[in-house]
């Protein structure tokens, strides 16, 4: 199913790239190689946005009308090929067939959306600010945009703005994740299917000096960029530097409050999904738990339970819940992240390093693992693992608890699970984070709603998806105009 090369498509052709320079894509359950991915240049990236520039001069004139037509397409193409789609991103990423399938989803609601372009771009209309004459906002795209992803969602996360780019008027560079660049290969394939005119949708794949060039690259108008922190500062520093208009989302330390008189049952099932679905590799995953009062002992026991019961292993194998983290590396990060909980204080309920997985034993597996008095002030309690761990902290009311929040310095998400309205009332008021959910684990927001995100979590003001994309893919006119009635003539 993988290709042996994961290739650039530059103005509607595949091409090697250039440099040299390859990685090898991995399936992190077996570690062994699927495919390999070429580092592209600089100068591929010029002549990448010089081919994409040409093409907005052009698809910029097209109807709305007409262009939201090859999204209706994409829409049917993707969901033709729904399931074969689903297991590369298994296959490459790791995550299980049923979370490939549910991040898909979210990305052909995304294209959905899009499709409502003409009607979601109106406004601004202010007919007779003066006798005879009109003022009103017109929106016109932007130019070249371009799409700097994560590995975490090779297939949805580029959705939350490459549908949205498109319609408006613009021409789209996407720069998938260097580690999981397959889906996006797939993906493109089904894109050349619609006919698009050449070189308004590309693809350049590479790391650090692909995503620097086309952030200094004066054709390339606007960033939309998801990945960790310190690149989302870089990223948003730089492109401004530059001129340019940038989103950028960063990394997460999502935190769930958990009170005493929540429904307990459910919220251990919905904080063990949000922990260790996706490996805990999601930037909405709960990663600390703030029981309050006697929420502590129930919770932490069948918490306990739930981390030793998940099934682990290959994505594609039926009933398997979690799968591995996406590398060696990241298994040996998280690892130490652990053992430095462990010194400053926590204590390992349920352990999952050092485990083998049979029938993957070169997989980069970690099972679940639930520190219990992790330190609030330790360096494990402000720092983003990315990894099925849960830390447990505890506080007697819910006004420690939220102050406890707050002190993060990130702001993705925060959940609370209550049974009280006046709690949730309070804390949904109260939390400093993006993407809140009251007796909710994992508070995505639907592809009609902004990917929010607060703190360190978002470097910009417009987010990705709905209006919000909208906004950041078109600039807006004002025009005023004079007509008075004496100048009509009489026909
Ligand atoms: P990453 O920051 O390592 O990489 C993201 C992208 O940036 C990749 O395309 C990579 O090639 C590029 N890149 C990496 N280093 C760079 C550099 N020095 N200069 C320029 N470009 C560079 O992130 P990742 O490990 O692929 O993804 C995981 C991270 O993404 C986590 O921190 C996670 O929380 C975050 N994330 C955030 C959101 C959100 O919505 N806020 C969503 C998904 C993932």
């Amino acid at each position: 199913m993988a290709v042996e090369h994961v290739l650039n498509y530059i103005n509607g052709h595949w091409e090697h790239a250039k440099s040299g320079q390859q990685l090898e894509v991995i399936n992190p359950a077996s570690s062994e190689r699927l495919s390999q991915v070429g580092l592209s240049s600089a100068e591929e990236v010029d002549r990448t946005v010089q081919f994409a520039q040409q093409a907005f001069l052009e698809w910029r004139n097209v109807p709305a009308v007409d262009r939201i037509q090859f999204m209706f397409k994409l829409k049917n193409l993707l969901e033709e090929h729904f399931d074969e789609l689903a297991e590369i991103i298994t296959l490459e990423n790791g995550k299980t067939f049923k979370e490939s399938q549910g991040e898909l989803r979210r990305a052909i609601e995304n294209v959905e959306v899009a499709c409502g372009f003409p009607i979601l771009s109106q406004g601004g209309f202010n007919e007779d600010i003066a006798p005879g004459i009109d003022e009103f906002v017109i929106r016109q795209p932007v130019g070249v945009c371009t799409i700097v992803a994560p590995f975490n969602f090779p297939g949805m996360i580029p959705f939350w703005f490459l549908p949205y780019a498109l319609v408006a008027g613009n021409s789209v560079i996407v720069k998938p994740s260097e580690r999981t660049p397959l889906t996006m290969h797939r993906i493109f394939e089904l894109i050349e299917q619609l006919d698009l005119p050449e070189g308004v949708i590309n693809m350049v794949h590479g790391g650090p000096e692909a995503v620097n060039a086309l952030l200094d690259h004066p054709l390339v108008r606007a960033v939309s960029f998801v990945g960790s922190t310190p690149v989302a500062r870089h990223v948003y520093a730089r492109a401004a530097q530059n001129g340019k208009r940038v989103q950028a989302q960063g990394g997460a330390k999502n935190p769930i409050i958990v009170l005493p008189d929540a429904e307990m049952e459910t919220a251990v099932r919905i904080a063990a999904d949000s922990a260790f679905g996706c490996a805990g590799q999601r930037c909405l995953a709960a990663s600390i738990a703030v029981t309050v009062g006697e929420a502590r002992h129930t919770f932490t026991e069948a918490m306990a339970d739930a981390a030793n019961e998940r099934v682990v292993g290959f994505g594609m194998d039926e009933g398997v819940q979690m799968g591995p983290v996406i590398s060696q590396k990241s298994k040996g990060r998280i690892e130490r992240l652990v053992d430095k909980a462990l010194a400053e204080g926590a204590h390992a309920v349920v352990d999952g390093r050092g485990q083998k997985i049979s029938g993957y034993e070169d997989g980069y597996f970690i099972r679940p693992t639930l520190l219990d008095n992790l330190n609030p002030k330790g360096e494990v309690a402000q720092t983003e693992i990315f990894g099925p761990v849960l830390g447990l902290i505890h506080a007697n009311t819910i006004d420690e608890a939220i102050a406890y929040v707050n002190t993060s310095s990130y702001g993705n998400m925060a959940c609370l699970f209550t049974g009280s309205g006046a709690s949730a009332r309070k804390f949904r008021n109260e939390v400093q984070a993006g993407n809140v959910g009251i007796n909710i684990g994992v508070a995505a927001p639907m592809a009609f709603f902004p990917f929010s995100g607060w703190k360190d979590s978002f470097f910009g003001t417009l987010h990705g998806q709905a209006r919000h994309a909208i906004e950041f893919f078109t600039q807006t006119k004002v025009v005023i105009e004079r007509w008075p009635n004496e100048w009509s003539r009489q026909f």
